[in-house]
């Protein structure tokens, strides 16, 4: 199959992060280690910049900003190829204005002219909000209001106004900020894919498998938006995680993903990869939340297990799930 080129994405710097949220899409943790090297920055950097629609480059993880100077490093390299480019951030390191001043002049001065910052009800045990107020004011000042995003504001609003500041205890967190409103939050929040899946799977409505019969992944292994390179190579699709299409060298340079047997169900039927797991032993549930939960069932499965499919990468997502 072929794929067409992307027109935006993110470099997934690493997958380690300080934070381990419950609802972590890429499943990022403290304890995986790995970063990405220069070299292969430069060279998806080289690739993505022969691609004449590709627009826009996130840098992210993990926390990009666990590592500053490969961080400082990945700017710099960004800055050279021209490639209009941000970084997310989930503000932990902003304990005061100075620091942050500090180290968002650094980066500015490599060549940043553009930052995400996030933050939500999930962080606030460990990132107080005032780290990413001191990162929002600071970040205002050094590349002005138009080049600050956030991710969402709506969260920081929601937490700002309940008062919360310290311990996140979930049904805590539900009792002081209201069931309507945090229903609201999780909404417009949550990308309902990787772990969450599996820690808030109570808060989803279910469907029996059946509903998924003819069900596929056609759209979003097609969309050139929003794609994402890991330090691995891994091109992965959409809003996807523990999944790749192939290698980026090859990906980029024809758009030809790889030929495997998961990834063939899930461009077809995924009912199917159903019935054919069933065959090796997985057991369906009752319900899924949506055809991600059926997929990531599986293909967690699978790797527990120990049947090795090469689309199913990196396998450190499955660890910990
Ligand atoms: S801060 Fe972001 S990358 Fe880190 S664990 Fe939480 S959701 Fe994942
Ligand atoms: S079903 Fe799996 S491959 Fe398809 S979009 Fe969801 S997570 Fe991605």
């Amino acid at each position: 199959m072929r794929i067409p080129l992307p027109y935006s994405g993110g470099l997934i710097l690493s997958y380690q992060c300080n934070l381990s949220c419950i609802h972590c899409l890429y499943n990022c943790r403290g304890n995986w280690k790995g970063w990405i090297e220069n070299e292969k920055i430069v060279d998806i950097l080289k690739r993505l910049k022969k691609i004449s629609n590709f627009v826009s480059l996130h840098l992210t993880g993990g926390e990009p900003f666990i590592n500053l100077p490969l961080l400082i490093e990945a700017v710099k390299i960004c800055r050279n190829f021209e490639i209009p480019f941000f970084i997310e951030t989930n503000c932990y390191w902003a304990k005061n204005k100075e620091i942050a001043e500090n180290i968002l002049i650094r980066l500015k001065e490599s060549g940043l002219n553009s930052i995400m910052l996030s933050y939500s009800i999930f962080y606030v045990y460990k990132v107080p909000i005032r780290n990413f107020e001191n990162a929002m004011e600071v970040s205002f000042k050094i590349f002005g209001r138009e080049n600050v995003s956030f991710y969402t504001f709506n969260a920081y609003r929601i937490v700002k106004e309940s008062g919360i500041s310290e311990s996140f205890d979930f049904e805590k967190s539900i009792e002081i900020i209201g069931k309507e409103k945090f229903l609201n939050f999780l909404g417009n929040y949550l990308v309902p894919k990787g772990k969450c899946l599996y820690t808030l799977e109570k808060w989803f409505y279910k469907y029996s498998p059946e509903r998924f019969k003819g069900a596929n992944c056609i759209a979003e292994f097609l969309n050139p938006h929003h794609i994402h390179i890991d330090l691995y190579g891994n091109y992965i699709p959409s809003f996807c995680s523990g999944i790749t299409l192939g290698n980026y060298k090859r990906v980029l340079e024809n758009g030809i993903i790889m030929n495997d047997r998961v990834l063939n169900f899930l461009i077809n039927d995924i009912y199917q990869l159903l019935l054919w797991a069933e065959g090796l032993g997985y057991k369906r549930k009752d319900a899924y939340i949506n055809k991600c939960h059926l997929c990531l069932d599986i293909r967690k499965f699978l790797v527990d297990n120990g049947f090795k499919f090469d689309c199913l990468k990196p396998e450190e997502f499955y660890h910990e799930l």
